[in-house]
């Protein structure tokens, strides 16, 4: 047990958080907790900061104020960045899937899960791999483990990146738009395995235009728009009662 860590509780916790692209500010003012189990998605128009601010979390961005602890990891401190050394233990710890998957083309779909955990973590390999099986029969693909990338489906390659991030055991995982690039018959079943982990308990902070998906399994759904928290709430009374106007109007473009 980390003693350090026993009086903070938060998975994430953001206070005043500030993120400039040149004279363009955009994230301002950012607070935000994540507690242990919870599933928080993020919504918003294109071009809120949903992305930026989810790259601030793991110090994909460098942020120009306040402070961001990540599992228990400054990231930022009152607006000084942590040096990059610091910042390799907790990028272990936060699992990210993109919306673009970003498999490795040139391995096999086990390998691509087993690499990072065989790489950084010193795991041996035969361990990697019954692992990595396991977490492939997690995402419904245990008959795809020695396939290339390039033979499968946008939803098959969304699950295999599921289950890659999943095998460095992180502690909270991160969607951006997971479902976005995707025809609209695949959607549904990365969606499922996304909600099978909720179930489990994983941590999880998701950006998502899936209304339907955040009503059924968020927690919190936050709402942005020109690089601030608008609102933040229960789906219940988000989707049903916002009380911001500017949460209806984004709303409304979704129907
Ligand atoms: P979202 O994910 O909500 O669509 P982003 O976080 O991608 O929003 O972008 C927020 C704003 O920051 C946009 O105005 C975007 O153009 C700008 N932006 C994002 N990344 C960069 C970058 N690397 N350099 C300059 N501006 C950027
Ligand atoms: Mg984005």
């Amino acid at each position: 047990m980390n003693l350090n860590n026993a009086g903070s509780q938060a998975i994430i916790e953001v206070k005043g958080l500030k993120k400039s692209f040149g004279s363009h500010v955009v994230l301002q003012n950012i607070d935000f907790t994540v507690q242990p189990s919870q599933v928080v998605v993020v919504i918003g128009p294109s071009g809120s900061g949903k992305s930026t601010f989810l790259r601030c979390l793991n110090g994909l961005e460098t942020a120009e104020g306040g402070t961001i602890r990540a599992c228990g990891h400054a990231v930022v401190e009152q607006g000084k960045m942590m040096p990059e050394a610091k910042l390799d233990a907790l990028r272990t710890e936060v699992g990210m899937v993109f919306q673009s998957f970003n498999l490795f083309p040139h391995l096999s779909v086990l390998d691509n899960i087993t690499l990072a955990p065989t790489a950084l973590r010193g795991v041996p390999r035969k361990q990697a791999e019954e692992q990595g099986r396991q977490l492939l029969k997690k995402v419904g693909l245990e008959h795809k483990a020695d396939v290339y990338p390039g033979t499968l489906s946008g939803g098959q390659k969304q699950r295999v990146a599921i289950a890659r991030a999943l095998a460095m055991e992180p502690k909270v995982m991160l969607f951006d738009e997971p479902t976005s690039a995707l025809d609209p018959e695949l959607v549904g079943e990365v969606l499922q395995v996304m909600q099978n982990l909720a179930a489990e308990g994983m941590t999880m902070l998701i950006v998502t235009h899936e209304m339907g998906f955040a009503r059924e399994v968020a927690d919190v759904v936050v709402v942005m728009d020109q690089g601030s928290i608008v609102e933040a709430g229960p789906p219940a009374q988000i989707f049903t009662a916002p009380k911001e106007a500017r949460t209806r109007s984004f709303l409304q473009t979704m129907l």
